[in-house]
């Protein structure tokens, strides 16, 4: 049962969508002045799932870097320079005049299964918590 809705009309020419790309840059690594624990990716008012602390986080070096980010438009693939100095930001692409959305870099850092010693790539998230190796099913604890 996957009975298309034409709910909102107007997009013709939009085969998937809502399109969308992973910005490259993310602020670096911060943790919190409170309880230590790892802050979650992003410049601007934030709080810290760990404590709830709340604070503002500003990196100048991100920002630049994130205006001057430089991606490939995810429907034409036409490289095309984001100019805006936050993420996520909406941008448009100026030869197939898709709009896009350019959103927060994903942090993963690499860690080795116990079970299989299969090299696994994971979201880094602040604090521990489980997972489970897809390939063994080995259940162990990851920090970060
Ligand atoms: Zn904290
Ligand atoms: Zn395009
Ligand atoms: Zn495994």
């Amino acid at each position: 049962m996957s009975e298309k809705t034409e709910a909102d009309s107007e997009d013709e020419d939009t085969e998937e969508g809502p399109w969308s790309v992973e910005s490259r840059i993310a602020p670096p690594p911060l943790s919190c002045p409170k309880c230590d624990g790892l802050l979650p990716s992003a410049l601007g008012e934030l709080s810290c799932v760990l404590c709830g602390a709340r604070m503002k986080i500003d990196h100048e070096v991100t920002r630049r870097d994130w205006e001057d980010e430089k991606l490939g438009c995810p429907k034409c693939n036409k490289l095309l320079v984001v100019g805006i100095g936050e993420r996520p930001a909406n941008v448009r692409c100026g030869s197939c005049l898709c709009d896009f959305e350019v959103k927060a870099n994903v942090p993963k850092s690499e860690i080795q299964c116990p079970g299989c010693e299969r090299r696994l790539r994971l979201r880094t998230r602040p604090g521990t918590r489980n997972v489970t190796c897809p390939a063994c099913d080995t259940g162990f604890e990851m920090t970060g």
